[in-house]
């Protein structure tokens, strides 16, 4: 029986949003309150740094309208900042001066833009995309930018580069790691997106770090790479993110890169869960403690979550990780969790890279593809399904993905 009981969530972005709508499709029956920080309804983060930079509608970001969470009994409380969870009384304390009791809470306070400290990072006007507020910041700029220098070489780095190309502009992307994307893919995709994305017309600087920032003379920025200097109009920091544990940490829950969660996906208190960019959980793939930065991580935990709240459960979360990114014409995706050192093998089709299948072990464990969405797709089957694939497996039926679901689908 749910009728008479609360479940606050605190966060209403992504995660936020689908443990709220998860919860009603379980037959949850208690009171959903969300707790968000950010103006508006709750929205998508991915088009920020690929459609919504060009097209610019905000409408067409949110998750649903506000018909929606009226309809379904979610209450809004935006904007709000949560600020103490009293563990002892099971109450949560928000800027507003309210007090709000509950019987399950949900953190899901997701993560924010993290600043190397060089020096003249935090000048007044460099730009980091994480809201719909930086997406903004970022269009007013690119009216008037015409050379863009953007720090980091990872998915956001290099999608927003690959807008701006596109619009015109004069772009230089510095990384300090010799490859590109480093954390999330192969060398062998690492290389081909650098070849393409220099194509485009990008002036890459690969193994070099940013050593100052200082405001240029006539307006715009000087980047300097020691002794080099590049002069700009706009700089991007896209160095990556932290995970927003404050509120879970000064409430004493444990913390181990984010809020630690368990297999179950509560927090080290079982009537406080954590999902998405904040926590850390257990990967049953892996057998490591991970953090995922992705629509995928933060759907599947509020999914698991709704569901063991609404039903007073233990289930226990199994999901299959999988990535996608928008980079100028080539949509990469990846399913499955590679780790440093997994063997890969490259597959080229037409002399394009299509494929890299990721090796651990001898068992594959997960596959990059490169505008191959029936791959990408018959990957995420075959990896959930009860069954361990070699490399072996794999040359004898010619990588043919396609052809192996079809067969897993039969029985066979
Ligand atoms: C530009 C961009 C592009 C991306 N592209 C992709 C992509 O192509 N594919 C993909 O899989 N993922 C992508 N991501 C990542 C994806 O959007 C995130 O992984 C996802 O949003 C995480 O969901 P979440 O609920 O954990 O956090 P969020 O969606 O970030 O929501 C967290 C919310 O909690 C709020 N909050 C924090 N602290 C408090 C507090 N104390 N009180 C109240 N509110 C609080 C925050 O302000 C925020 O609104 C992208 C992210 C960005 C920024």
């Amino acid at each position: 029986m749910s009728a008479g009981r609360r479940v606050v969530i605190v966060g209403a972005g992504q995660g936020g949003f689908q443990t709220a709508a998860c919860l009603r499709q379980e037959g949850f029956a208690g009171s959903i309150l969300m707790i968000g920080d950010e103006p508006g309804l709750p929205y998508q983060r991915p088009p920020l740094s690929k459609a919504y930079l060009k097209e610019g509608d905000a409408a067409r970001l949110e998750l649903r309208p506000r018909a929606f969470y009226e309809r379904l009994g979610i209450e809004l409380g935006m904007p709000n900042a949560a600020l103490e969870i009293d563990r002892q009384n099971q109450t949560l304390h928000t800027a507003d001066g309210a007090r709000h009791p509950y019987d399950s809470l949900v953190l899901a306070t997701g993560s924010a833009c993290f600043r190397p400290p060089v020096p003249g990072a935090g000048l007044p006007g460099i730009c980091e995309l994480r809201s719909l507020k930086d997406a903004d910041r970022l269009r007013e700029a690119l009216k008037t930018a015409r050379r863009i220098v953007v720090i980091g070489g990872g998915f956001i780095g290099l999608e927003f580069a690959s807008v701006a190309l596109q619009a015109g502009h004069a772009v230089t992307l510095v990384e300090a790691l010799p490859r590109l994307m480093a954390r999330a893919v192969s060398a062998s995709l690492s290389s081909a997106f650098a070849r393409f994305h220099q194509a485009s017309g990008l002036t890459l600087r690969l193994s070099e770090s940013v050593t100052e920032i200082t405001a240029g003379a006539q307006g715009g920025y000087c980047v300097a790479l020691g002794s080099d200097q590049i002069e700009c109009d706009l700089v991007l920091m896209a160095t990556g993110v932290r995970p927003n544990v404050s509120l879970a940490a000064s409430a004493g829950l444990v913390i181990e890169n984010g809020v630690s969660a368990g297999r179950t996906l509560q927090t080290s208190d079982p009537q406080i869960f954590a999902l998405g960019d904040c926590a850390s959980f257990p990967d049953p793939f892996t057998g490591r403690r991970v953090r995922l930065e992705s629509v995928q991580a933060a759907v599947d935990h509020a999914r698991l979550i709704a569901k063991n709240i609404a039903k007073q459960e233990a289930s226990v979360y199994g999901a299959l990780p999988w990535f996608w990114s928008d980079q100028g014409g080539w949509k990469l995706q990846i399913a499955g969790l590679s780790l440093p050192g997994d063997d890969e093998v490259l597959i080229e089709r037409d002399g394009r890279p299509l494929s890299v299948f990721r090796f651990r072990s001898g068992r594959f464990v997960a596959l990059e593809t490169v505008n191959g969405p029936s791959e990408h797709m018959a990957a995420r089957k075959i990896l959930q399904a009860p069954v361990s694939l070699s490399r072996k497996d794999l040359e004898e039926r010619d990588f043919d993905l396609k052809g192996l679901a079809q067969t897993l689908a039969k029985g066979g």
